[in-house]
């Protein structure tokens, strides 16, 4: 394809995430390609001009940004920032016209959510969430045995995600740029909740610990936390920035479910019952591109757009409010 049958994306925010995942994915799709990039380190700017060849003109700051307006080789922004920034450059992105993709978790706030997406509707441009598992065919092998009710109906789930995090200064344990591991790896444990159910949860208890509290001083280090769904399965998850863990066990009526790693980027794999998931995938992260990057060209429905992200960040406002309260709350 050429370009012009590609769509650009600008990525905002030159960390971890879009330099190691994000970037090289972009050399990859065969629907959108790494046409410009948002930084506020200039050195940055200078290093990815050279190694990505990304001309001048579409190299822009956090000043300047709403420029990219003018800009039609950048057809979308994908916000890649600490979590309290997401809102303020989805409403900029979406406001210069642009569609928009946007990490997780979406924001610390429901109402933060709700802003972002009404910009995007107000401004008629798309907005995704970049929930890379749900583009992956192991999750929607586990999402599929619980929809078609392979062993009966879900009873209960046990999901964890964490990872030791060796890091002594950085966002994730700063409350006001959107740390804590709840909002973060926490919602990939919510996620296969969530995703293994089919259902939203409708009450939630919390505990939230620090094994490390010279370190984790504003936010969590770990949060336990409990869900009821309507049909009365009941969840019991975990995460934390101290413990290595990647796992989903499904219990049914008639059956079992077991995944780990259930949300790396890659080798995903598990087994049931009857049977084996491990679908093989390239890259989580190129497929994700490419698939949003289909649905916005072709009009179809996005995978997981801005009211999935809202749909988490409702869970986790309710579990902090349980965590700090230590009774069950009620969404
Ligand atoms: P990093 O800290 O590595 O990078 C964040 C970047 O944001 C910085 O490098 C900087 O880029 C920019 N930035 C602007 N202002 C600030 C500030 N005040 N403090 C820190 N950074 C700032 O974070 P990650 O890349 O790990 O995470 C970014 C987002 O991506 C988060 O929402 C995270 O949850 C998500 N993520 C998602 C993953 C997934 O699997 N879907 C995996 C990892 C992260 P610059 O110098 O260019 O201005």
């Amino acid at each position: 394809k050429t370009k012009k049958e590609k769509m650009g994306i600008a990525l905002v925010g030159l960390g971890y995430y879009s330099t190691d995942l994000l970037a090289p994915a972009l050399q990859t799709t065969t629907n959108c390609y790494l046409a410009g990039i948002v930084t506020g380190t200039p050195e940055k700017a200078i290093k990815w001009k050279q190694k990505y060849n990304i001309p001048d003109k579409n190299i822009y700051n956090y000043q300047n940004f709403d420029s990219i307006a003018n800009n039609p080789d950048i057809d979308v922004v994908y916000v890649v920032l600490p979590p309290s920034m997401h809102k303020e450059f989805v409403v900029r992105a979406a406001r210069a016209g642009k569609h928009v993709f946007c990490e997780k978790p979406m924001a610390p706030s429901v109402s933060d959510c709700l802003a972002m997406i009404k910009a995007c509707k107000d401004n008629k441009v798309n907005l995704a969430i970049g929930y890379r598992c749900q583009h992956d065919p192991n999750t929607q092998e586990y999402m599929r045995i619980t929809r078609e009710q392979v062993y009966g109906k879900v009873k209960m789930i046990s999901c964890g995600a964490g990872y030791f995090d060796a890091r002594t200064t950085h966002w994730k344990q700063n409350k006001a740029l959107g740390g804590g591991v709840m909002g973060d790896m926490g919602v990939y444990a919510l996620q296969g909740a969530r995703l293994a159910t089919g259902e939203e949860p409708i009450a939630v208890t919390a505990q939230a610990s620090t094994t490390r509290p010279e370190i984790y001083k504003e936010v969590e280090e770990t949060m336990m936390f409990q869900l009821q769904f309507p049909s009365g399965a009941l969840a019991a998850c975990h995460t934390s920035f101290g413990i290595n863990m990647n796992y989903l066990q499904v219990n049914y009526e008639k059956g079992w479910l077991k995944m780990e790693p259930f949300s790396a980027y890659s080798d995903n794999k598990g087994s049931h019952s009857n049977g084996v998931i491990n679908f093989p995938l390239k890259s989580q992260q190129a497929k994700q591109l490419d698939e949003d990057c289909a649905a916005i060209m072709n009009g179809t429905t996005l995978i997981a757009p801005g009211e999935e992200g809202l749909r988490d960040i409702k869970v986790v406002e309710a579990i902090y409010k349980a965590a700090q309260n230590g009774g069950t709350v009620k969404i």
